[in-house]
């Protein structure tokens, strides 16, 4: 599985930072936002170390699918019950500061920090 040793998220799947970890398989990690916009915070990362959705091709659909799949399963297990937001950051004009592939999922209580 391709690694970037100077990216901070593949050095969490590596277990050389620590992270809280809300859910791991065999191809995806989530842990919690270390600076959260809302009450749950937690980012969907594929283990393997792709840049950005703006890099993706046909053999990373049914990945990309696994990676929003689980927002909703993460979510009620987090307790959060009345809705969330789900956000892909792309590139530099797109907000995006950690350059491996990554889903925010956000949810509970308003008002929020941020989104
Ligand atoms: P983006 O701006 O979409 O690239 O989002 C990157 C996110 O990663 C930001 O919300 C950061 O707070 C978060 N982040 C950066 N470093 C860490 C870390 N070591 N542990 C958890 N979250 C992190
Ligand atoms: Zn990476």
């Amino acid at each position: 599985m391709s690694a970037d040793p100077d990216c901070i998220f593949c050095r969490i799947v590596a277990g050389q930072i620590p992270a809280k970890k809300a859910y791991e398989d065999d191809e995806l990690l989530v842990f919690h936002d270390i600076h959260p916009w809302a009450p749950v915070h937690v980012l969907v990362i594929p283990k393997q170390h792709l840049e950005s959705l703006d890099g993706v091709g046909p053999e990373q659909v049914p990945l990309l699918g696994r990676m929003l799949a689980l927002a909703p399963r993460l979510m009620r297990e987090l307790g959060v019950t009345n809705g969330y937001r789900t956000v892909f950051n792309v590139g530099r004009d797109g907000g995006q500061e950690v350059p491996h592939l990554h889903l925010h999922v956000m949810g509970g209580p308003r008002p929020w920090a941020r989104g």
